[in-house]
């Protein structure tokens, strides 16, 4: 043991550092918790060193109590740099649990070893010090223990320059320095105040509280900086992305205003059309990758009909492949069932997103399309296998994990006049994955790619509905003359509604608020209104709750909104609206509406 005084100091420091210490807010981690222990430990040991000094000093050098107090802080003292070997491995390893069970089941048996071995004590005028086999085998361990620390600090001998290391290394060498001045004068033993030295170097060094959450602090600032730094990156794409579409819109439109030749007029048309489309699809991107990263992209099951989905999509594709020397090839299996349950506008999208790359990046040879199951009766089950397989330019290995990156696109060289942002296959991968399912690809630099979806769906029924979506060509004719009502307070989206409305030849009426909307009710009627949802001071939903509210007013009222927020049309139809389009209007389901409220087809 050692000289009083010294202990007592030491006593005083460790009671203010460990006060301190546990008074201030600390970040919670292996390091910490291990040093927590340690400055415990070490107080405690200091504690029962000066304890033993006076029960020494009192009772007979034989006395029970002054054997057990010599033992227990032999215990200490190889507990304490047990505790600093396991701070020098989480340091160097960062993974302690598996080597914690191992060793302290080792530990445990020493200690009793060293409780049942037996000891001497010494004391001399204020010194007091131990002797004997249990000593011996405590010294075995210490030194075991210092040889496991040295080892592990010259394994990591890249990472010894890291200011983490510094105090073990003072440990080492005070703990030598103490053993041989002790070697040489058994009474001047310094080994506590040697365990106190590295707290302390610990407490104002590696471990000081207020340096760790300066440090995390910092960490977070970083973190904080480069989101920052991809969201101005991700704004800079963003503009030239949007820009270049509306840069064409912008441009034709202005070279068509002069040009009276019908046919230089439709080329101009044809053109903006396709800018159009592309900037659409650029804005939805952007808006759904948003909300994946803000986790507010959920999964909403519906009953579809996946044979009316599919053939949808063949539809949407074909005049992407346009006059290139391909053969589309679409095989959907016989024992697709007739009704699925699952998010059908996610399944829509991924499958899009794939057979629209496929087009793109295939100049000859074959698209084949193929859609295959798996029925589980018993479960309801329907294991989807959709593949699209290409004879396009192939990606080569390297790039294949890159393929699911955000703005990651491959030979951006060759891609410079085929449109896109690299957010395709990422948005579709985290749908994929949302909806349960899993996405792979197989490619052949300068072959071809196979993109194939696994995804599971409910079975609703087995039946085939008599509309599997095959023919769609829409037929005006079916509602001449109906009445219907548009309410719109933006005049560029009335002429855009009314146009798309002309080859119906319905009886339009165009208003701008739902004001209007109020006092016309009064004095006509209508076979259908078109409403939309976002006008100043009377939106849409409280025009139709002051509409509903009317005498005798049973006319249905179908949603016009530009909202992109999932959920959007469950939402509209709480409200009170019979349907909901979205905006810009797409044909198909602006006549799937009409056919619903005007007649046509009145099942769906
Ligand atoms: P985008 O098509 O908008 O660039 P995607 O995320 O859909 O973005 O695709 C990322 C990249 O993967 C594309 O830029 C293209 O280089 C490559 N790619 C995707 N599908 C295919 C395919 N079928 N054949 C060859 N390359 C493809």
């Amino acid at each position: 043991m050692i000289n009083v005084s010294i202990s007592a100091c030491c006593l005083v420091f460790l009671t203010i550092i460990t006060f301190v210490y546990y008074s201030k807010k600390r970040i919670k981690n292996v390091d910490n918790k291990i040093f927590s222990f340690l400055i415990v430990l070490n107080l405690v040991g200091t504690y029962i060193d000066i304890n033993g000094f006076f029960m020494f000093r009192t009772f007979d050098e034989n006395f029970i109590l002054n054997i057990l107090t010599s033992k227990i802080y032999l215990i200490y003292f190889i507990l304490y740099i047990f505790i600093l070997a396991i701070y020098v491995y989480n340091l160097s390893y960062k993974n302690i649990n598996k080597l914690i069970r191992y060793f302290i089941g080792i530990i445990g048996i020493i200690f009793l070893i060293i409780f049942l071995l037996p000891i001497n004590v010494n004391m001399k005028e204020n010194v007091a010090y131990s002797y004997g086999p249990s000593v011996n085998l405590g010294y075995v361990c210490v030194f075991t223990l210092l040889a496991l620390i040295i080892i592990m600090l010259v394994l990591n001998i890249k990472n010894i320059i890291s200011k983490k290391y510094m105090p073990i290394f003072a440990f080492i060498f005070l703990t030598l320095g103490a053993f041989t001045i002790q070697k040489i004068n058994p009474e001047i033993n310094l080994l506590l105040l040697c365990n106190s030295v590295v707290t302390f170097l610990m407490f104002f060094t590696i471990e000081n509280p207020d340096v760790k959450l300066i440090n995390q602090l910092n960490i977070a600032k970083d973190a904080a900086e480069k989101a920052n730094m991809a969201k101005t990156e991700f704004l800079s794409n963003m503009s030239h992305e949007i820009r270049t579409p509306l840069n064409a819109i912008v441009g034709f439109s202005e070279c068509m205003l002069p040009s009276t030749d019908l046919n230089e007029i439709k080329g101009f048309a044809t053109d903006i059309v396709d800018a159009s489309h592309n900037l659409l699809e650029i804005v939805n991107g952007i808006l759904d990758i948003s909300k994946i990263e803000a986790n507010k992209m959920e999964v909403i099951p519906k009953e579809y009909n996946p044979r009316e989905v599919f053939n949808s999509l063949c539809k949407l594709v074909r005049p992407r492949i346009k006059e290139k020397p391909i053969d589309f090839k679409v095989t959907i299996s016989p024992d697709l069932p007739g009704i699925l349950k699952g998010d059908m506008g996610k399944v829509k999208q991924v499958v899009l997103n794939i057979l629209t790359n496929a087009a793109k990046y295939t100049d000859k040879g074959e698209i084949e399309f193929n859609i295959t199951c798996v029925n589980r009766q018993d479960t309801k089950k329907c294991l989807l296998y959709i593949a699209v397989k290409d004879t396009g330019r192939g990606i080569k290995k390297e790039n294949l994990e890159k393929l699911f990156n955000k703005f990651e696109r491959i030979d951006e060289d060759k891609n410079t006049t085929i449109e896109g942002t690299g957010l395709g296959l990422a948005i579709t991968k985290s749908l994929t994955e949302m909806m349960g399912g899993k996405i792979t690809v197989n490619s052949k630099f300068g072959e071809g790619s196979t993109f194939r979806i696994y995804l599971e769906q409910e079975i609703i029924s087995m039946e085939i509905p008599e509309n599997t979506g095959e023919e769609i060509e829409i037929d005006y004719s079916t509602h001449n003359g109906k009445r219907i009502l548009i309410v719109d307070d933006s005049k560029i989206n009335l002429k855009v509604a009314n146009q798309i409305l002309k080859p119906y030849n319905f009886n339009v009426k165009l208003i701008e608020s739902g004001y209007e909307a109020l006092e016309l009710m009064e004095s006509q009627t209508f076979d259908l209104i078109l409403m939309d949802i976002m006008m100043p001071k009377m939106n849409g939903v409280e025009t139709l709750r002051r509409l509903k509210k009317m005498e005798g007013f049973d006319i249905p009222v179908v949603a016009l909104t530009a909202d992109a927020i999932e959920g959007t049309d469950e939402k509209y139809l709480n409200a009170g609206f019979d349907g909901y389009l979205s905006k810009p209007i797409d044909r198909y389901e602006l006549d799937r509406t009409l056919k619903k409220f005007l007649g046509g087809n009145k099942n769906e």
